[in-house]
Formats: C-alpha cells, structure tokens, sequence
C-alpha cells in the first residue's frame, strides 16, 4: 500500500494554515520524502512520523521554500542517536549545498550522508523505481517519478481448484519454478495465475513552467503532483511558475487518472483556489491541504486528513 502524505503545499511563504513544500510517500515501512520545506520537523511530528524512517530524500531545486528544513532534519536525526546513513538526492550544486548546511553551527552528524547528484536517472530500490527528469525553473530543477514495480497476477482459486492444488508449500514451489509436475500433468505458473498487476506511479514536478518532458514523464500516471502556482498568467508574470489551467492541460494530455493542484502561492485563499480550479479543470483533481493523506487502494486513491483522524 501506498500513501502520500502532503506535509506543506503552499509555495514561497509559511502561512498558519499551510507550510511550504514537503510530499511524504510511505511505502512498505520505509518513509521518503520529496522536498523539505522549513518547518519540515514540526510537519512530520504532528504528523507522527518518525525521522529515522526516512533513508531517502529528494530534493527538487535549491529554492528556500524547497529545501530549507534539511539542516533541522539532519540534526534531529542526530540528536535522536542515528546510525543509519542518509542518501540526499538532487539537481547539480546539491553536494555544495549540503555541505553549506553541515558545516553552519557546531554540529557534526554521527552519521554517513551520501549525496548524489542527479541529471535524467533511473534509480532501483527493490519494489520500486525513482526516475528524475529535468523541468524548466531558471535553476538546476528536477522533477521525480515514483515507480513501484509490476508484480505478478494472483493464484485464481478456481484455477488451482482445477488443476487439484490446494494452497500451501506446492505453490512456493510452483512459484519459484515457474512449473511443477503434479497428479501426473505439467502445471506451469502462468496457468493458474491473472494478469501482471502493475505497480502505481506518483509523479511530482517541483517548480517548473509549463514543459513537455513533465507530459512526458507522466504518462498514465495514477497521480501527478503539478505545481500550480498560479490562477492566472498576468499573475504569474515572468516567474517560472505554472497555472492551474496548464496544469491540468497537462494532466489530459498524459492522461493521470488523478491530479494534486500543489504549491498554491500564499496570496489565494484555499476556497477561491479550489472555485477557481472547478471551472477550469475538466480532469479529476485535487486541492490537497496540509496533512492530507492519499491512500492508493484497490486502483483508486481514498483522501483523508490527519488531523480528523
Ligand atoms: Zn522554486
């Protein structure tokens, strides 16, 4: 099961009712994160999670907003006796910026940090993949996809029934060896198994303009997380930022079946940008607030808030 947990989605400035950008995605125990936002500690406590689970960040840009809750993370992880290592993942300048941060106060992690720079990579993490690709933000910008692999189909009850296999030892075996021989006949794997199921994407975009490669990279997305900065292009200026329409422009053209309008810019209230986008977007899509958890169920996602549980 898959969960996506908004801990920030406003952009630039911290308000009362929201924080600046971090995305959590808890995925079989293990907690990643996407963006650290200042105030990042304070987010994951109430949201009670724990930053010893977190073995992986990934950093979109090096603006403020985006970033600046690493120093207090990487320390917390200390004070709380961490052994562990981090792996901090990031455009180009993320090891110089790193080391800014570690080498500001009389702190020194007892801890490995491992840093890697990436440009358009593919990561392998065991169930799962991480592709960075590069968007278009004035800086150094990498947008994320969170891949979790194809599994296999499920044994089918009737199936088994038929070829007389009743569960249990027999069918690790047949599993693991694709066939086995029983009551006399061949049985292979693929005779009494369903289709592959394939794993769930999550698409998160950091700051970026309207840009092909995010269409490109979110193809039949489950969930693409755009920033939407903006609700209007005079608003916008001159700012490598997004609309709430090109955004979900975006989302059509590549066809997610669910779009997180994000980084909402602090000037909108949540009730005029949520109207606002009613009208504009013709493809399912979600305001998400600060807290709000979407969980990844049976091939659809179910939202809840954290704090109304
Ligand atoms: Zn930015």
């Amino acid at each position: 099961m898959l969960e996506v947990i908004f801990l920030g989605t406003g952009g630039v400035m911290p308000t009362l009712e929201r924080n600046v950008p971090t995305i959590a995605l808890r995925y079989k125990g293990e907690i990643i994160l996407f963006d650290v936002g200042e105030g990042t500690m304070r987010q994951m406590n109430t949201a009670k999670l724990s930053p010893m689970k977190v073995e992986k960040i990934f950093i979109t840009h090096f603006h403020g907003d985006h970033y600046l809750g690493l120093a207090a993370l990487i320390q917390t992880m200390n004070l709380w006796g961490r052994e562990k290592p981090l792996h901090i993942y990031g455009p180009k300048y993320t090891f110089q910026f790193v080391q800014n941060f570690l080498n500001s106060g009389f702190f020194r992690p007892g801890f490995d940090i491992h840093v890697h720079e990436l440009g358009e990579t593919r990561l392998e993490f065991g169930d799962y993949e991480i592709w960075s690709f590069k968007v278009e933000h004035g800086v150094p910008a990498l947008g994320y996809v969170f891949k979790e692999k194809d599994r296999r189909g499920k044994f089918l009850p009737e199936k088994l029934s038929e070829y007389g296999l009743s569960g249990g030892p027999i069918l690790g075996k047949l599993e693991k060896q694709g066939q086995i021989e029983w009551n006399g006949r061949i049985i292979r794997l693929e005779d009494v198994i369903g289709p592959r199921r394939k794993g769930v994407t999550v698409v998160y975009t950091g700051d970026t303009e309207p840009c092909e490669r995010v269409r490109l990279f979110s193809e039949n997305a489950d969930l693409l997380i755009h920033e939407a900065t903006y609700l209007t292009s005079d608003d916008r200026g001159e700012s490598y930022h997004s609309t709430v329409e090109e955004a979900c422009q975006t989302a059509k053209k590549a066809k997610v079946k669910l779009l997180a309008l994000f980084h909402r810019a602090f000037r909108y209230t949540y009730d005029e940008y949520a109207a606002k986008a009613r009208e504009l977007c013709d493809v399912p899509f979600v305001v998400p607030r600060d807290f709000d958890v979407l969980t990844f169920k049976s091939g659809r996602w179910e939202m809840r808030n954290l704090r109304e549980d």
